[in-house]
């Protein structure tokens, strides 16, 4: 039979999310540090409670999600009317496309930002535009040269994926407030935690109409494989994202974890510094052995190889040991690899298998 089905215009741009790997042939087990999740995995009052809500699978979770804002909102010294939860904030990040943006207008992204905003913005109809970072770093003036009056979007993470960079909160003030007002700036906060200090652009939001930022519970509190994430924003854009939010769109397995997860600040502060103490040590070791990084603000370290085929060469040399990195040759970083930052035994393992290729190829 034939049909004349047609996906609407720009489907079929979108080319396949690449995960990070997850196998290694010859290896039951291998150490994945190829999707920045937390070593440690989650707290477990999250494991806990993911399990007290076996018992009452047959209801339909809440679908306003209330105690999961409030608790947000008290951690994050938000109000909690201004939230919206998602599956991962990958739906959020969804909903904001859908919401505004359609057919003949423009959604920016930068050269080296994450692969979901030009998914999500081809998925509504709407045009990716890419503009150029310099140096691996977002640049707010190349930003606003590509702003016209199509643009309805734009989407920046800091710090950013996959390059651990960011930009300091007054360039994020100074983009915010160069914008014009048809433009939504999204701020994606998936590694906000690992800043120190920085609040993901929270107080920048309360003080305006046409910021939002995105949160996710994927990174530091370890519940990837759950999906929870959330975003932030004025009460115009949040009433928008609620209508086309499905009702029951986070189960309640899904909103007690991650209610648990976010309050057990004990735990997360162990992971925060773990990740910081870690990611100092795995980079000066990296570098000491030739493999140098930029400055991290983030669950990972960007690696510069000397090229292409250097940096294939070290990534399949790990996989050979059980030692899963990403590559991000589809980010336009051909000579670099992403490594998550481990535990300390972890580390140590990356450590030494970096530095028997850097033998065998000197
Ligand atoms: C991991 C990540 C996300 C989070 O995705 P979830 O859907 O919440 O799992 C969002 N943005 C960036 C830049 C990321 O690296």
């Amino acid at each position: 039979m034939t049909h004349q089905l047609r996906p609407q215009p720009g489907i079929m741009d979108i080319a396949l999310y690449q995960g990070g790997a997850s196998k290694a042939d010859g290896f039951d087990e291998v150490l994945k540090l190829s999707s920045n999740e937390n070593p440690f995995g989650p707290s477990p009052r999250a494991v806990a409670a993911f399990r007290d809500t076996a018992a009452t699978l047959h209801r339909y979770p809440s679908t306003d999600h209330a105690g999961l804002r409030a608790a947000i909102a008290e951690v994050h010294g938000l109000d909690p009317a201004r939230i919206i939860c998602g599956a991962g904030s990958d739906e959020v990040i969804t909903f904001l496309c859908q919401t505004y943006a359609g057919l003949g207008d423009e959604v920016i992204h930068t050269e080296h930002g994450f692969a979901m905003y030009r998914i999500s913005a081809l998925a509504a109809g709407a045009t990716p535009v890419e503009v150029a970072e310099r140096d691996r770093v977002v640049d707010v003036d190349l930003i606003l040269g590509a702003v016209t009056d199509r643009t309805r979007l734009i989407f920046i993470a800091n710090p950013a994926n996959p390059t651990g960079t960011m930009i300091p909160l007054s360039e994020v003030e100074r983009l915010a407030d160069a914008l014009p007002p048809h433009v939504l700036l999204v701020l994606d906060g998936a590694y906000a935690e690992y800043a120190p200090g920085y609040d993901g652009g929270a107080a920048l939001i309360e003080a305006r109409e046409t910021v939002v930022m995105t949160r996710t519970f994927s990174k530091l509190y370890g519940l990837g494989g759950l999906r929870i994430g959330w975003g932030y924003g004025p009460a115009h854009v949040i009433d928008a994202l609620n209508r086309v939010r499905g009702p029951f769109n986070l189960s309640q397995t899904q909103q007690d974890a991650a209610m648990a997860a976010v309050r057990d600040r004990a735990y997360a502060d162990f992971c925060l510094l773990q990740n910081a103490e870690q990611r100092a040590r795995l980079r000066g070791a990296l570098a000491q052995l030739g493999f140098p990084s930029d400055e991290s603000f983030a669950n990972f370290l960007l690696i510069h190889f000397a090229d292409q085929a250097c940096a294939e060469a070290a990534e399949a040399f790990l996989r050979a040991r059980g030692i899963l990195v990403r590559k991000v040759a589809g980010y336009k970083l051909p000579a670099h690899l992403r490594i998550t930052v481990g535990r300390p035994e972890d580390c140590d393992r990356v450590i030494a298998a970096v530095s028997d290729f850097a033998e065998v190829t000197r």
